[in-house]
């Protein structure tokens, strides 16, 4: 049995891996400031006599000390997420992400537990090469755009991830999601497929930003916490940056439509100006692509995505009607 400590437990990806790391019998203690992390989240969990959490910011370095002092395997989710609360707490974002990890890998050290660091596909960038790849070069926007902050905060963190692994040995693991998806996410922070599908449910217009070409590719959720649990009991993947998401595109506009489909829906899809879409519009840019070179990943730990598009869709479609 490993103990774990999750930071962001109660948030959409941290709460799906306390139920399998539970489920595998481990102990979980999870630590969130439930910012956008929820508690009714992890409400079934709090009974468990493996279960343990702590409400608070990771911040709170006392607190962060307690709790890391007592596991083996700190997984590292806490961050400011959501495109829409990224480019609008900008100042929020950059002191969340580089002094919350800056936090998590101080204790860590000082009790040598292994680290899993979340990063994100965001730090691909602009970069046009694709699918990208762990090390390839990567590509910002300018600084006046707040969306690059968060690519370049989270870069920081993974520096100093890798770091601590370099400079004191300190067992890290980084890895780099990608859209992910599935029940318990919800649309406030601006992610498309569950704003998608409560439109349509609501038969409401459903919004597609820019002309809809812009694609993505999207990952349900239990690969990516089949994922992090195989990278978390691997060895050999100390000191490595490996890329989560799944191999297939689709338009935004095409998702709108396919939604449409899945759901019955009655509503028009509405294409929306960016400029109305964003409060600082002006200093927003799009990502065009983002796909992820997966064989790094599956060499390591044997990861392929088990759904597609579809059946992840009719799941969240599911969730939401519940
Ligand atoms: N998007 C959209 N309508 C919405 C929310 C998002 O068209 O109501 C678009 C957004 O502009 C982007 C894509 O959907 O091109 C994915 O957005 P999300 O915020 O989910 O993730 P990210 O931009 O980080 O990939």
């Amino acid at each position: 049995m490993t103990h774990y400590l999750i930071t962001g437990g109660a948030g959409f990806i941290g709460s799906h891996l306390a139920d399998a790391l539970i489920e595998q019998g481990h102990e979980v203690t999870i630590i969130d400031d439930l910012s956008t992390g929820r508690f009714s989240n992890i409400q079934h969990l709090v009974d468990h006599p493996n279960f343990h959490f702590a409400i608070d910011t990771i911040t709170n370095v006392v607190v962060l000390d307690r709790l890391a002092s007592m596991c083996d395997v700190i997984i590292h989710l806490a961050a400011a997420v959501g495109v829409r609360l990224i480019v609008e707490n900008p100042v929020h974002t950059i002191e969340t992400n580089v002094m919350g990890t800056e936090a998590v890998l101080k204790v860590a050290l000082r009790y040598r537990a292994k680290v899993l660091l979340a990063s994100t596909s965001e730090v691909y960038g602009k970069g046009n090469r694709l699918p990208f790849k762990e090390d390839d070069d990567v590509l910002l926007g300018p600084t006046i755009h707040n969306r690059w902050a968060y690519a370049a905060s989270k870069m920081i963190d993974e520096f100093l991830g890798l770091a601590y692994y370099q400079e004191k040995g300190l067992p890290v693991v980084v890895f780099r999601l990608f859209n992910t998806v599935g029940p318990r996410q919800t649309g406030r922070y601006g992610m498309v497929i569950p704003r998608f599908v409560q439109q349509a449910l609501n038969n409401e217009p459903i919004t597609v930003y820019g002309d809809g070409k812009q694609q993505r590719s999207f990952t349900w959720v239990g690969d990516v916490v089949e994922a992090l649990t195989n990278l978390a009991e691997n060895p050999a993947a100390v000191g490595k940056v490996f890329n989560i998401g799944h191999q297939k595109e689709i338009s935004i506009y095409d998702l709108a439509k396919l939604i449409k489909k899945l759901t019955g829906s009655q509503s028009e899809i509405k294409l929306i100006p960016y400029e109305e879409a964003y409060a600082d519009a002006a200093n927003f840019e799009d990502m065009q692509r983002r796909l992820p070179d997966i064989g790094k990943i599956s060499k390591q730990i044997g990861y392929q995505p088990s759904i597609d598009l579809e059946e992840i869709l009719k799941n969240v479609i599911a969730y939401h009607k519940e």
